[in-house]
């Protein structure tokens, strides 16, 4: 739990009374009390985990149909984090990180690049083909590959009676008119840069004079004026992201990739995390790479959230049936309800060097985030709020008069199919027959993920001032509980989506990562090559 070392809080009481019963979020009220905080004033900064801050309490699912690269960025930039799945090959999931990570630095590694023998009306028909949104091109000599000019919109203005019968070569400021800097320049100084020589674009060459990739002004400035003070950053300025890697060889393999990626932080993404090779998994990051955090889990009972402690982890993620699309629960009765599991874990490791409490599934409805941070999260992480929006990966269908996305387990029988990964998560790669423990739904289509948090960052900050508590921590401290209804039951079936139109048949799927390939900007290592292009 968060940075004050509370060892009693309230809350301990109203669970003392009700020892071995297990509430989920409907169960309890939280009463309110004397309050001197408006709304406003309430601060949501918070953890993942013991090194890994986030600006809101909110991480999206490791899952196929949530957290890619596109999710994780538009997460980090409103203030949380998301954390890319691993059914993504490992080379793959490492590529995702890395486009996070140069999301924001306004360096643009790969820019699309013109030929000085293309026509300007030829160049302008690929960018609406296309739909770049941008009017500047790098021209690349076609024979020598080198930086030859720049075309930016300006040029495209003069010319714009004539396109057709002008060369990108007379249109564009030549290479000796430009303005230039060496790779390896960092965003300040480029900042200065462009602003002495009045550029609004300034490409980085080598010294032979190939192209490494491109500063563009708004975006730097953007970045250098803080006007995106929300953003979860790391300490270069660059977008936080997580990973999800499983125990043993597959932490072997995922671990230095993601590393070399600067991951902030691997979450060790097991249905069940109480296990020797968890621990050990646990151990060997530690050992290897300190400089990472890392997240093991899930887990929903005290002992077992303290022996991952014990072993090293910088965060606990707790959650054992409470997701929308789980069925685990509802088909062994092995778990705990959400709430009592949440407050069960975070008592256990109270007071052990800063390690976090992520909450994980089961949030649906805005009051629910701010349950799970009375009941001692740190922050929360979910796919059913995120499912739907635009950043999910994943086409938007038509059903009847409706648009719909996929959501789906990832223990559900279609992912368990196309994913060694999701086989392991849920413990059953020797097994001969899978026994599904999710389920393959649409949900409604719902425009852009940054619409979707609104209301439940409204539910924590105005609960926070009913009950007095201008922070997390304040929340950890001063929430209790009251008893309200039964519903554990109903927590432990799917829920939230609609059930009636389970998918059943596993449609052929084209990659969930297809966008990633029609992608312009691939990382690359070495300089941009006419080669690559087009
Ligand atoms: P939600 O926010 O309620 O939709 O729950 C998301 C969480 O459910 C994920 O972060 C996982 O911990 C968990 N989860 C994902 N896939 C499955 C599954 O197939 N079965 C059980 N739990 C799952």
């Amino acid at each position: 739990m968060g940075m004050s070392v509370l060892l009693h809080r309230l809350m301990d009481t109203f669970f003392a009374l009700y020892k071995g019963m297990g509430f989920v979020w409907d169960d309890v009220d939280v009463p309110s009390g004397y309050s001197e905080v408006q709304q406003h004033e309430v601060g949501l900064e918070t953890r993942f985990s013991r090194r890994v801050g986030l600006n809101i309490p909110f991480t999206s699912a490791a899952m196929d149909t949530i957290t890619e690269f596109r999710m994780a960025v538009e997460i980090a930039k409103l203030g949380g984090l998301g954390v890319i799945h691993r059914g993504l090959l490992p080379e793959k999931q490492a590529d995702h990180v890395a486009r996070v990570k140069f999301a924001l630095n306004g360096f643009i590694p790969r820019p699309i690049c013109a030929f000085p023998d293309e026509t300007l009306e030829g160049l302008w028909n690929r960018r609406e083909e296309k739909g770049y949104p941008f009017h500047s091109f790098p021209v690349l000599d076609r024979a020598n590959g080198k930086l030859a000019g720049l075309l930016t919109g300006n040029d495209f203005d003069f010319y714009s009676l004539k396109r057709s019968s002008v060369f990108v070569r007379e249109a564009m400021t030549p290479l000796d008119e430009l303005v230039t800097a060496p790779v390896g320049t960092s965003l300040h100084k480029a900042y200065e840069i462009m602003v002495k020589a009045k550029r609004k674009i300034l490409p980085l060459v080598n010294q032979e004079g190939f192209l490494y990739g491109i500063f563009v002004f708004s975006d730097v400035l953007r970045i250098i004026s803080r006007s995106s003070l929300i953003y979860n950053t790391d300490s270069n300025g660059q977008l936080r992201v997580g990973a999800a890697i499983g125990v043993g060889e597959d932490a072997m393999i995922r671990v230095p990739l993601l590393v070399k990626q600067n991951v902030d932080v691997v979450v060790i993404d097991t249905a069940h995390g109480d296990t020797g090779i968890m621990q050990q998994t646990v151990r060997w990051i530690k050992e290897k790479y300190p400089e990472v955090d890392v997240v093991a889990g899930n887990v929903s009972n005290g002992d077992s959230a303290r022996r991952l402690v014990e072993a090293g982890a910088d965060g606990i993620k707790v959650g054992q049936g409470p997701g929308s699309i789980c069925v685990s629960r509802d088909l062994t009765g092995v778990g705990t309800a959400q709430l009592t599991a949440v407050y069960e874990c975070e008592k256990a490791v109270r007071g052990m060097d800063d390690v976090t409490i992520i909450a994980d599934g089961g949030i649906s409805a805005p009051r629910h985030g701010f349950l799970a941070l009375c009941a001692g999260a740190d922050c929360v992480m979910a796919g059913r709020i995120f499912a739907g929006t635009t950043e999910t990966p994943g086409p938007i269908y038509q059903k009847g008069d409706r648009h719909v996305k996929r959501y789906r387990g990832m223990g559900s029988a279609s992912a368990m199919k196309e994913f060694a990964a999701s086989r392991e998560r849920y413990g059953q790669s020797k097994m001969l027959k899978v026994i599904p423990e999710g389920v393959d739904v649409y949900v409604p289509f719902v425009g852009e993920v940054r619409y979707q948090l609104d209301p439940y960052l409204g539910s924590i900050r105005l609960g926070a001032s009913q009950i007095g508590a201008k922070n997390i921590t304040e929340i950890h401290a001063k929430a209790l509980f009251t008893r309200a209804t039964e519903g554990a039951m109903k927590e432990a079936k799917p829920h939230d989506v609609v059930v009636d139109e389970r998918i059943t048949e596993i449609l052929p799927v084209q990659g969930d990562d297809s966008s990633w390939e029609d992608e312009s900007l691939r990382i690359v290592e070495g300089p941009v090559l006419p080669s690559m292009l087009h």
